[in-house]
């Protein structure tokens, strides 16, 4: 399956490569960290922008707030 985003940079349709980076954050005094999707364009090597991905990103996000809230 060909994955094409839009790419800012590039100003076309790109393909794109999902990485894998953990995220260190700090929220309500709550220390934690999770592991964020993170595309990027394989001609300028840029991130690019997807809604759906960002959406995981909070999802994640949220879920590993709660998890540390929970632990404190
Ligand atoms: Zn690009």
């Amino acid at each position: 399956m060909e994955k094409k985003e839009y790419c800012y940079n590039c100003d076309e349709d790109t393909e794109y490569i999902i990485e894998k980076e953990i995220i260190n954050l700090e929220l309500e005094g709550v220390k934690f960290s999770y592991e964020a999707l993170v595309p990027y364009c394989v001609k300028c090597k840029k991130e690019v922008s997807i809604p759906e991905i960002n959406d995981l990103n909070i999802i994640r996000a949220y879920k590993a707030h709660k998890e540390a809230l929970d632990k404190s």
